[in-house]
Parts: C-alpha cells; structure tokens; sequence
C-alpha cells in the first residue's frame, strides 16, 4: 500500500534525493568509487561541497559577508556553539518550546540568560509577540518553527541586537531576509537531508569578538578558514542535501515552496477546523506551515486512539502527536506531495462519516 510519510523528522525527502544519493553510494562522479568510499579531499567531492554552500547562497539569497557552513553535532551542538562563540555577558532568548529551552539550557553555561518571554504557561500554544529585548544582549535567540508544538514564527523579525535563530525545521519552507539574522542554524533531517549534517550560516563580522578561549572544532572560525573540511564532514548527508537544493531550484526555489506549503497547511487546517470531530491546538496565527497539531474534540476524545489506527490503515505514518501535545501532528515538509494532505482528509472526512 503506498504509504503518507508525516514523520516529524528524519522526515520525507524528495524521490530524486534518495535515487540520486544512491547512484552516487555505488559509483560517485566517474571515480569508479562509491561516495562512501572515498576522501573527502578530492576534486569530485571538493566540487559537491562548492555547489552546495553556492546553491545554499543562492536559494536563500544570502547576502555577501556570511559563511555557510556544514557540520557535525545535529542543532543540539549549535545550542552550545552559539553561545561559545558569541555570548560574552548576557543572552537573550524566546521560550516557545521544547527546543527553544533546551537552547537556553546551554546558554546559561557562559552567562547570564534573560528569557523575553514564554508561552510555557499555555503550553506553548502561541508565540509570545509584546516583549523587550535588553539593548545590551550579546544576541537573542529564537526558534522560528516549533516542531512539537506546531507554532511558528512566520516573519523576519526585527531585534535591536544580533537575532539568532534555529531554522531547523522550517528551513527553506518560504522566503527568509538573511539580513536580519546574524546567525541561523538547524539539522538537516526536517526538510533537506538525512541527520548527520547541520548547516550554519554566519555573518562573519560576529565572530573573534569573545574573550573565552574556544576549543577549535567548537570555533566557528575554524570550519570557515577551512571550507567546513576541518575534519572529515559527513560526505553522505551533504551530498543528498545537495540534491534535495537541486530538486528546490527546478520547482522554482523558496518562494514556490512557501506556496505550496502554504496550499497544504490550508487545506489540512482547513478540514481541521470544519470537521466537528476534530479541533487546532495552537493560536490561529501562529499555525505553524510545517508540523500541524490537531487532537480530539472533547466530547470525541475517546475516538482518537481509533482515529489513529483507521488513518494508520489508509498509509498515513507518523501522525502521532508528541507526547507533551497529545492527538495527532502531521509534517508537511518540503518534500510531501499535497496528495498526502488529500489522502489524510479523505481519511478525515471518512471518519466523520462513520462516527457522526
Ligand atoms: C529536531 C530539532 C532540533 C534537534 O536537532 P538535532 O539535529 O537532533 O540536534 C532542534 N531544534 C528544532 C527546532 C528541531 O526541530
């Protein structure tokens, strides 16, 4: 039976990614070697490393003075990297959820943190908007979309110091202003490549400017002098990244896939709200584009563990909602066709039918 692929993530990638990633496993670039079998200092991977940080560039319209890099360590790294490399005194940090926290929870090893503000008390089902940044922060951080709660903050926002931000799963969903960022993070494994590499794109004018010392593979600087082959880089996950930004530029880049997404979310959010059975968990407008939380209406509570196994049985997989959410979250990546988003509605409307 063909199979929905809603995972939270590793998620659903693009057919090409994985048919692409495969051909070059068993024979890579006319080496008669395959991917994994050879160094990475070579011309031929050499060149796979150049048109990924090229085509990063030029998806997300990166402007001049940023290094984009590709490391080891999943975004929890970044969680500690960041504040190594730019928290001097003070950092200022958005609570919007379980990752949002556990960024913070890192931060406090080199300074003082102030949280802005929290929806903790809502279990974080809106984005706090009316709140101060200290002036004097080193930087404020923000987790753009937030995968388990399915909050996301939908505009660039504007801060009186350096923004930093953990893009890692809503990364080339729609358009981003780089510009206003001083550094955006995240693990590839939501919307771009199997997990093993993290993408990091840094304005490199923040950087040098602590007075701690760092140890070098923690030290941003390190990866940019030396094209993010310091050490061995996962070679795989950044070859299949590669194809999944191919596949991106031939439909046309971010601004075709913030369309998509957002035809897809509507029509889930839409079908969420019309069926009786069914109710959003978050703010209206802050639905995140990515993972759509939904749960039982009261009065159906009862039904959700029929729900899933019905759904489970028409091919959706992954709907289960995190366990600190509860009912059901679809991710709708990049990657999964509008067909999946039919077929979970059809599932959706079937039900209500039966029930109702
Ligand atoms: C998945 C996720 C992480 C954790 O990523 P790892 O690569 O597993 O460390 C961090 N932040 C957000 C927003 C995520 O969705």
């Amino acid at each position: 039976m063909k199979k929905y692929n809603f995972n939270a993530g590793p998620s659903v990638l693009p057919q090409e990614t994985i048919d692409n990633t495969i051909a070059a496993i068993k024979e890579f670039a006319g080496t008669g070697l395959g991917l994994m079998e050879i160094s990475h200092r070579t011309k031929e991977f050499d060149a796979v490393m150049d048109e990924t940080v090229a085509l990063f560039k030029e998806l997300l319209n990166i402007p001049e003075g940023y290094s984009v890099l590709f490391l080891g360590g999943g975004a929890s790294l970044q969680f500690c990297m960041v504040p190594f490399n730019l928290l001097e005194k003070k950092a200022a940090y958005l609570n919007t959820g379980t990752w949002a926290n556990k960024a913070q929870k890192e931060a406090k090893l080199f300074g003082e943190t102030v949280e802005v503000a929290s929806s903790k008390e809502a279990n974080y089902t809106y984005i706090p908007k009316n709140y101060t940044v200290p002036a004097d922060a080193d930087y404020f951080h923000i987790t753009t979309n937030n995968t388990i709660f399915g909050t996301e903050i939908h505009t660039d926002l504007d801060s009186p110091v350096t923004l930093v931000a953990d893009m890692s799963s809503d990364i080339f969903s729609r358009p981003v202003n780089v510009s206003k960022y001083g550094l955006i993070y995240g693990g590839a494994q939501k919307n771009l490549a199997p997990a093993g590499v993290t993408f990091v794109i840094v304005k490199d004018e923040l950087l040098g400017k602590v007075s701690r010392a760092i140890p070098t593979m923690l030290d941003y600087r390190t990866h940019i002098k030396e094209g993010s082959m310091f050490n061995t880089p996962p070679v795989v996950p950044i070859y299949a990244a590669l194809q999944t930004l191919k596949w991106l530029k031939a439909l046309g880049g971010v601004e075709a896939m913030y369309k998509r997404n957002k035809e897809k979310a509507s029509l889930l959010y839409s079908e969420i709200d019309r069926n009786p059975l069914f109710k959003g968990t978050t703010a209206v407008e802050d639905r995140s584009l990515m993972n759509i939380c939904f749960v039982m209406n009261d009065e159906y509570k009862h039904l959700e563990e029929e729900f899933y196994k019905f759904a489970t049985g028409k091919g959706m997989v992954g709907i289960k909602g995190h366990r600190s959410v509860g009912g059901f979250r679809a991710s709708t990546y990049n990657a999964l066709p509008k067909e999946a988003v039919e077929a979970l509605v059809a599932a959706m409307q079937e039900f209500e039918g039966e029930k109702l």
